[in-house]
């Protein structure tokens, strides 16, 4: 049966394939992929792990043996022969085994996978008794995984895939061997969606999340469909179902029907074919009608994607969020040397170009390791973050703020500082620098000159102006936390995302105001949040004297074309319109 889903269109473009339901277990374990050949060292794996536990409850049940009845209830001695039979239950074994030989997934997301189709079985039984059963089995896995905790392995991409059961819609795509994989999850941290970035999925769909959550940014980075906020999605999705992703409507199609399906593919190829005319643009300077010069750089979260970047025709890295090499290590941050090596590789792979690295933004929905004691502070959005997190640990900062400073001596970088709202963390900030400098100096290590840009995301920022224009060199503007402070909005939160408004007058009125005092003082100013990368708000933004925009490299050509097609000396006094408008959405659709 044909089931849609409403949720919020995070990252455009239609993806069509079969559902990988990532388990929303609280087991947290890793999911990756093994290369085929690695197939009987995660079975074995698997099997080592089980054996453990199974050596663990003959233990335990030899030593009750010897209790009394007081100690060790009849119950607890019935309870270990269920859990025992369990772990040799046919369908968990067979049914593991076939997640990581038809799926190649690691041996730990293959349990937890399996666990889900069992658990819905056992949902579905009339026999109360049998429903009960699921948390014994639930119990069991915990132990098997706990068993096989501390055997990581890297994180792949797997080369083929195969072993899919055939259905009317493998028919109908005429592809029944490489079929394109769309993860379905109840939510997945940024770290997550890291590991994913090289991975093969064709789409993105989680049950939670807001527009502007960092999980939704990091799939727009990677340019693959999603759809956040979606609900009830990876409940109602099943392993290996048919699914569609439409990350321009914000909607989900599960099991879709012939038809749709027909439509849908009709869709994707129109979006094909429109994305292969806008890369003709590529090389074509983003100049106005009426002359105007407009910088379009990228935002990247890994030095790799530099290479998109400059794919893209960006003209530079308006915003490396470095928080991306911190998160998902268990605490073990990289070193000086580590950082350094990274941000060299960013700075080169740019060309020449600049790179704009921003310190450290963890916090948040930005969690170092997924649940990590950070996301259980009371309010996470409002805490230790950002600049927050970096002036609280020192040591930590000034290894960042010297890797920085070294990479320096290799391209054009500019320094970018994130969440400052009090001049007492501007002048301890200024001073770490200062201070990783003359470490540098003392070491006779060698380091470039930077720029130093501060982001304007906290409304208090946004009013105290004059402040940053005194200290720093530029300015950048953060519209996701922008927004998110000045309406009050968790940006990660659907429930709430409905307000979570970038034409809100409040808004409006305090990029414009930015805007301008920076261009009156002759400071480079451009805005690196969502709103940059977004075609329906290129005009406004240039209206408002927008000169630089700092986008996913997905978005730059887009964006460019909207830039080609704009006159500011018309876009300026519509602007200012718009701008006093107790409705600016309707003002500007009114144009
Ligand atoms: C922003 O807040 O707009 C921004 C660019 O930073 P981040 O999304 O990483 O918080
Ligand atoms: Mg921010």
């Amino acid at each position: 049966m044909t089931i849609s889903i409403h949720g919020l269109a995070v990252s455009r473009g239609v993806a069509i394939g079969r559902a990988v339901l990532v388990a929303s277990s609280p087991m947290d374990v890793a999911h990756y992929f093994i290369q085929p050949h690695e197939v009987p060292e995660e079975i074995e794996r698997l099997r080592t792990g089980r054996n453990a536990v199974i050596d663990e409850l003959y233990r335990l049940q030899e030593s009750i043996t010897h209790m009394g009845p007081k100690e060790a209830p009849h119950e607890l001695c019935a309870l270990l022969d269920v859990h025992l039979m369990l772990l040799q239950d046919v369908e968990l074994i067979s049914g593991v085994k076939g997640w990581i030989v038809d799926r190649l997934y690691n041996a730990e997301w293959a349990l937890t996978t399996q666990l889900e189709v069992i658990c819905r079985q056992f949902d579905e039984m009339e026999d109360a008794y049998f429903r009960e059963r699921k948390a014994d089995m639930e119990q069991i896995v915990e132990r098997v995984l706990r068993a096989m905790r501390g055997v990581a392995s890297p994180i792949v991409v797997p080369t083929a895939r195969s072993g899919r059961r055939q259905s009317q819609q493998d028919l109908l795509l005429g592809d029944t061997v490489d079929v394109p994989l769309v993860l379905v999850a109840q939510d997945l941290s940024p770290a997550d969606m890291l590991h994913f970035k090289q991975s093969v999925f064709a789409g993105f769909v989680t049950d939670v999340g807001g527009k502007t959550s960092h999980t939704a940014i990091v799939a727009r980075s990677m340019d693959i469909p999603a759809v956040v906020g979606a609900r009830t999605c990876s409940q109602l999705v099943r392993q290996d179902d048919w699914i569609i992703v439409d990350g321009d409507a914000g909607v989900v199609i599960i099991d879709p029907s012939p038809i749709i399906l027909a439509e849908y593919g009709f869709k994707k190829r129109q979006l094909e074919l429109e994305r292969g005319r806008l890369s003709r643009l590529r090389h074509t300077p983003a100049v106005t009608l009426d002359g105007e010069k407009v910088q379009l750089l990228a935002n990247i979260e890994m030095p790799e994607d530099a290479q998109s970047a400059l794919q893209a025709g960006a003209l530079g890295v308006g915003l490396f969020r470095s928080e991306f090499l911190f998160m998902g290590r268990r605490g073990q941050l990289p070193d000086e040397e580590e950082q350094f090596q990274a941000y060299k590789r960013a700075v080169e792979g740019m060309q020449g170009l600049p790179v704009t690295i921003r310190t450290v933004d963890v916090g948040a929905d930005k969690p170092l390791d997924h649940g990590t004691h950070e996301a259980a502070h009371l309010n996470p959005a409002l805490g230790l973050r950002a600049i927050r997190w970096s002036l609280a640990d020192p040591a930590m900062f000034l290894t960042q703020l010297r890797a920085i400073l070294r990479a320096a001596a290799f391209g054009q970088v500019h320094l970018l500082v994130p969440m400052l709202a009090h001049a007492s963390e501007i002048h301890q900030t200024l001073g770490h620098i200062a201070q990783a400098r003359a470490t540098l100096d003392k070491r006779g290590q060698a380091y470039g000159a930077v720029q130093i840009g501060a982001m304007i995301e906290i409304p208090a920022a946004a009013l105290t102006l004059k402040l940053f224009l005194k200290h720093f060199d530029f300015l950048s503007i953060g519209t996701n936390d922008l927004i998110q402070y000045t309406l009050a909005i968790d940006r990660a939160d659907e429930s709430v995302a409905h307000l979570y408004d970038p034409l809100h007058p409040a808004v409006l009125q305090l990029v414009a105001a930015t805007i301008a005092e920076c261009r009156s003082q002759g400071k480079g100013v451009s805005v690196c949040g969502e709103m940059a990368g977004d075609v329906g708000l290129t005009r406004l933004l240039l209206g408002m004297g927008l000169r630089s925009f700092s986008m996913h490299p997905a978005q730059i050509l887009a964006v460019k074309q909207e830039v080609l097609r704009a006159d500011t000396t018309r876009l300026a006094p519509w602007a200012q319109g718009v701008l006093q408008a107790e409705n600016p959405a309707l003002a500007m659709a009114a144009r």
